[in-house]
């Protein structure tokens, strides 16, 4: 009987003990999530996307905000210093990066999400781009990121995201990124990652429909700044001048410059100029009322909670269908 109870006690025992001690380590709820810094609204978005409550994740920009011309604040650079990882758009949309990341000593854990993209180049850009040998030589290895990654250039097109098929890139380069910082969830990553690459997919097929509605001659882009070289390459549009000649904000068009673009809108019948929320339109409402065209309002650089491009999908199809609406 004593033998018996002794058993018992010790099977207790033994339970008590199983519980109280598992065999693998636990993650306390809210402890050891990576803490990742994202620059601009998209791009927040895409890494939420990938990693879902895995990360604990901020965005830089605030809504509606120019990412070509914002300046950091002393919190800011105290939140990427704080960070494990930062991911930005790089190819020069953040022309404020350099300089936060070396106040923040934050170079080396910052990833720029375009990596691996080749870039588009403005026209003035392209007889460097000849006279280089190295670029002739990684022509040939073009067919790997390594090889692409030598055409990185930073007077390039930085607005890849409004073409989805490069958000594609980015989101593998999310999930990688990620998966090496913290391997325990790699797996989530990589599902996360498939799952919104079908979604890129399938926005891309939508929008290959909607153009479908404008008639092949009208399918010309005027915008405040070059930005639309991606989706017009994708979707066969032809960006046919800007009020800002550069692929910045920061650009500013001389008088002789805006009398061309007005001679070009004229010449070409173009119907309409679009401006990205983000953007001081007075250049382009002038513009626009010179030459009798309309003014449309884009969401190009930030998403906004209040409106319908709280996401990057809802986004682009927010600016196809405006696009569609004013050439069709
Ligand atoms: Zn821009």
């Amino acid at each position: 009987m004593r033998y018996v109870l002794r058993l018992i006690l010790l099977s207790a025992l033994l339970t008590w003990l199983i519980a109280c001690a598992p065999l693998t380590p636990q993650p306390q709820p809210g402890q050891a999530k990576l803490r990742v810094v994202a620059t601009t609204t998209i791009v927040g978005d895409v890494v939420a996307n990938v990693a879902g409550d895995a990360i604990e994740l901020s965005v830089l920009l605030p809504s509606g905000a120019d990412p070509h011309l914002f300046n950091p604040t002393p919190q800011d650079v105290a939140k990427v210093s704080q960070a494990d990882l930062v991911f930005a758009n790089g190819a020069g949309l953040e022309a404020f990066l350099d300089g936060l990341l070396e106040s923040a000593g934050a170079k080396e854990k910052t990833f720029a999400v375009s990596e691996g993209i080749q870039l588009l180049e403005s026209a003035s850009h392209a007889h460097e781009e000849a006279h280089s040998q190295e670029g002739e030589h990684s022509h040939e290895a073009e067919h790997g990121h390594e090889g692409e990654h030598a055409h990185r250039h930073g007077e390039g097109d930085p607005h890849v995201w409004l073409d989805p098929n490069l958000v594609k890139v980015w989101v593998q380069n999310i999930a990688r990124v990620l998966s090496e910082k913290d391997p325990q969830n790699a797996s989530l990553y990589q599902r996360n990652a498939e799952a919104y690459t079908a979604q890129l997919d399938e926005l891309d097929r939508w929008i290959r429909q909607e153009v479908e509605k404008i008639p092949a001659e009208n399918r010309l882009l005027v915008t405040d700044h070059l930005m639309f070289g991606y989706f017009a390459q994708r979707y066969g549009f032809t960006q046919v001048g800007a009020v800002l000649p550069g692929f910045s904000t920061l650009a500013e068009p001389s008088a002789q410059e805006l009398a061309q673009l007005e001679d070009t809108i004229r010449q070409y019948g173009i119907k309409a100029v679009f401006v990205s929320k983000a953007v001081n339109p007075d250049l382009a409402q002038r513009v626009a009322e010179d030459t009798g065209v309309k003014l449309v309002f884009l969401h190009a650089h930030s998403l906004d909670q209040s409106s319908p491009a709280n996401t990057y999908l809802n986004l682009m199809r927010y600016n196809v269908s405006a696009i569609v609406e004013a050439l069709k």
